[in-house]
């Protein structure tokens, strides 16, 4: 039986990095960019008004005020769009609107609030003097053609996604999201949609790995159930091995006759690296590889079933994939109400946390055990009570383990 930590850093040593490949746009959201990203135009692409206003000489305007105007001849008007067909010279002026080309000649731009337009537009009083280059984004100022605009390993969110977007980089390369293999062992489980006859279960498991696993940022592929007979075991963690990155089964990993899993991964080739943690719930999580193919033998109880993918293999998961952030953040809670528990092994207990006051507030929401499912629906959180702890007294700060985000 090893430590929880132990575990994971097993885990994560034997994870290697994922294959990349090219994604439209909007399918990178959320993933890893797997090469850096060049522009290939100037930005701006010309030099661009950055106010509504007039395009000037600036020594046209030098001595301006309000007593006295400069007085300018308009000579068109360049909307956003259009190019300048004609270039400013001695008291002449163009009107111009943001993010338009300034045309040549002008060198500064005057707000348009400090100005009078007048006989029909044909000409302009300007009433503030205005500098030499003022209210114009240079050509290339923020970025030159060729430049780095985005590296390889960085987190693509909503503003990598606009400046992707930018710089014409409609094909993104990312790493490739792990296919993972879902399969459901137990010879008493059957599918969601069968009504269980005596001495059946329900396949949940399948159900709520399948999900974590989309939120994880995977494929899964459903695999279906097996019974706990070794030679089908070995068959679809053979099928698996070859089709999927990661294969994840849940069930028969426990000290029962029937608990043939781990029999089977080995049988299989599967190099096991543990198979008890010193955690609750989630003892006989079992890790093994093959090559650079990781497999998850998760407990048949759905609480064990859920908290080890959250531990184990979400950060293995998001490594594989160059993701930052491996593991779900951790604040600190301060529990509402005491908890008692008999020391041995890392306790992860679901519960409901609200932020007050800059506090995160925990309240167990008093489950009883790993097969019960139902009491995770009222959680939003994990609160860590640490294996030599027995009794934690109302108002104990505890490591938070936020699945606020699910
Ligand atoms: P096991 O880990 O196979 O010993 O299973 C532990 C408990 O979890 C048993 O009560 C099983 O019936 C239950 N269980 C196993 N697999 C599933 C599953 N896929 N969905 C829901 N419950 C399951
Ligand atoms: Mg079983």
């Amino acid at each position: 039986m090893i430590p929880i930590e132990e575990a994971i850093r097993l885990v994560l040593e034997h994870t290697q990095p994922i294959d990349t490949i090219r994604v439209d746009l909007m399918d990178a959201l959320g993933r890893t960019l797997a090469e850096d990203v060049r522009s290939d135009i100037h930005m701006p692409p010309f030099d661009k008004s950055a106010m509504d206003g007039y395009a000037v000489l600036s020594c046209d305007v030098q001595g301006a005020s309000r007593e006295c105007p400069a007085i300018l001849e308009v000579i068109e008007e360049i909307p956003a769009g259009a190019v300048p067909r004609r270039s400013i010279s001695a008291g002449k002026a163009a009107r111009i609107m943001t993010g338009a080309p300034v045309p040549d000649g002008a060198d500064t731009v005057v707000m348009v609030e400090d100005t009078v337009s007048e006989q029909g537009g044909h000409q302009v009083k300007i009433l503030v003097p205005t500098q030499m280059g003022k209210n114009i984004a240079r050509l290339g100022e923020d970025v030159r053609y060729g430049q780095v605009v985005l590296e390889a390993g960085t987190p693509i969110r909503p503003p990598e996604i606009g400046i992707l977007a930018a710089v014409g980089a409609v094909r993104v390369p990312v790493y490739r999201q792990p296919v993972v293999g879902v399969v459901a062992t137990g010879s008493e489980i059957v599918e969601p949609q069968v009504v269980p006859e005596p001495g059946q279960i329900r396949n949940s498991n399948g159900c709520s790995m399948t999900a974590q696993l989309i939120r994880a940022g995977t494929s899964p592929r459903y695999l279906g159930i097996v019974d706990d007979q070794q030679d089908a075991l070995q068959k679809v963690i053979l099928k698996g091995l070859d089709a999927c990155d990661i294969l994840m089964l849940s069930g028969g990993v426990s000290a029962g006759n029937y608990d043939l899993v781990q029999v089977a991964m080995k049988a299989c080739g599967v190099k096991v690296l543990f198979d008890r943690i010193q955690m609750k719930p989630g003892k006989p999580l079992t890790f093994g590889v093959k090559g650079k193919k990781l497999v998850f033998g998760l407990p048949g109880n759905p609480v064990s079933s859920v908290v080890g993918l959250e531990l184990l293999a979400r950060p293995a998961i998001r490594k594989m994939q160059r993701m930052t952030d491996l593991h779900r953040p951790m604040v600190k809670g301060r529990l509402e109400e005491g908890f008692h528990q008999r020391p041995g092994r890392k306790q992860f207990v679901p519960a409901w946390s609200e932020r007050q006051a800059g506090l995160w507030k925990t309240r167990w929401v008093g489950h009883h055990g790993s097969a019960d499912l139902f009491s995770f629906s009222q959680a939003n959180s994990l609160f860590v009570v640490e294996a030599e702890a027995e009794t934690l007294k109302a108002g104990t700060e505890v490591d938070l383990i936020l699945l606020t985000e699910w």
